[in-house]
């Protein structure tokens, strides 16, 4: 039979930090803290992979997200 499954999506208001993939060990464990007015903290709580990300201008965490993806994607970050 086709019968559907209705997804309810309730739209959750709550302050606690999203998460992202991470690009490294492809877990839903990155972290994105902009309590700092210059400075976003990016880390993985599951590989450990940090990142500092120095901000100019405010931005929202998933474009942080974002570029710090192409950056690791590219190259850019070198972890030594
Ligand atoms: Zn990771």
């Amino acid at each position: 039979m086709g019968r559907r499954r209705r997804r309810v999506i309730k739209t959750m208001k709550r302050t606690l930090p999203k998460v992202y993939t991470c690009p490294q060990c492809g877990m839903a464990s990155i972290k994105v803290s902009t309590k700092e007015e210059n400075l976003a903290k990016i880390v993985c709580g599951n590989c450990g992979l940090r990142y500092d990300y120095p901000l100019g201008v405010k931005k929202h965490p998933i474009d942080i997200y974002n570029e710090f993806v192409d950056k690791f994607m590219s190259g850019r970050l070198v972890s030594k």
